[in-house]
């Protein structure tokens, strides 16, 4: 404590750089500065079917353009996505001198088949080989300093505005995934439902989670004290949040915005604390001698055929 707090001493001009300075709230400022100059990470991921708006929805979030529309046509066969793909995007962004590494990963074909079976299986290998090349870079005993973090923080679930109920690929890819991967189901261009419909489809989605042991986020394991609780709580009066999105700048009062208004509630990260956690000590038991170089492939109880995920980085 003493040796943390006297490194801040030595930069800190909130105390007029007065080299004697050694309180606690020293240690707040080090790790506030430390932090601002790391900049974090954050990598959200989009899913559900094509046109529900998940392009426009990060765009309107991140007010600019995080996530493209590929536009390339390919020859007619191709045009139709036989499987989901798994495409990142990365951005470096900045906002009150605090950077953010964000990256997007959407997956264009989920729920585009006729059959969608199995489409949350290459979603589940993505973010477990994130987990993986995590583990690994971690129990490298020549650490990296920082680990890159493309362990994803946070899964954006699009549902449609039809104003019934759950299909059973929306309840499938929730229960599956839910237990990986924090998940915030959306209801997609809320603006097409009256307030009424929004909010008895929001009743009946809650419901349906309930019923179906989808624990989505933020789950019991993030109250931590009854404040936490209070506020978890709130949030989950929430769920799913009605979202609409725009591409779309207007002039209101002067400033200019956004068309559609956004609806939006706080994601903070319990990939690191939980689900990363959960994988690491699963994976740590299995004691397995050849952990190091073997691929993951027999842990996943899921069944996951590697070969559907296709990966695109592009930064
Ligand atoms: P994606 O395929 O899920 O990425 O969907 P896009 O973001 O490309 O949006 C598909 C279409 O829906 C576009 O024409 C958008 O302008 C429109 N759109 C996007 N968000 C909303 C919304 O919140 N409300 C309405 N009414 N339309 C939207
Ligand atoms: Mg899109």
């Amino acid at each position: 404590l003493a040796d943390s707090a006297g490194q801040v001493a030595k930069g800190d001009k909130s105390h007029g750089g007065d080299f004697s300075y050694v309180g606690i709230d020293a240690i707040l400022e080090q790790m506030r500065r430390k932090a601002m100059k790391q900049g974090f990470e954050l990598n959200i991921m989009v899913v559900g079917q094509s046109g529900l708006g998940k392009s426009t929805l990060m765009n309107t979030l991140f007010k600019s353009k995080v996530s493209r529309n590929k536009s390339v046509q390919t020859d007619p066969e191709e045009r139709i996505p036989k499987t989901v793909e798994i495409k990142s995007i990365s951005h470096d962004i900045e906002e009150k001198g605090v950077r953010m590494k964000l990256t997007v990963v959407d997956t264009p074909g989920f729920g585009d088949q006729i059959n969608n079976e199995n489409c949350w299986q290459p979603i589940m290998k993505f973010i477990n080989d994130q987990y993986e090349a995590y583990l690994q870079e971690e129990i490298n005993i020549e650490r990296k300093k920082r680990i890159p973090d493309s362990r994803v923080h946070c899964c954006i679930y699009f549902i449609p505005p039809t104003g019934h109920c759950l299909r059973p690929l929306d309840v499938e890819f929730m229960s599956r995934l839910s237990k990986v991967v924090n998940i915030v189901p959306v209801i997609a261009k809320a603006d097409t439902l009256t307030l009424e419909e929004r909010d008895s489809f929001k009743q009946t989605i809650r419901e349906e989670l309930r019923a179906n042991g989808i624990d989505v986020y933020p789950q019991k394991e993030f109250d931590e004290d009854a404040e936490d609780r209070m506020i978890n709580d709130k949030i989950r009066e929430m769920i799913p949040f009605a979202v609409v999105g725009s591409d779309q700048e207007y002039q209101v009062n002067g400033k200019r915005i956004l068309g559609r208004k956004t609806k939006w509630g706080t994601i903070e990260d319990i990939t690191g604390s939980i689900h990363y956690e959960t994988y690491r000590v699963r994976r740590l038991n299995e004691s397995n001698p050849h952990l190091i170089s073997q691929p993951p492939n027999h842990l996943d109880a899921n069944g996951v055929a590697p070969q559907h995920a296709a990966l695109s980085r592009e930064m």
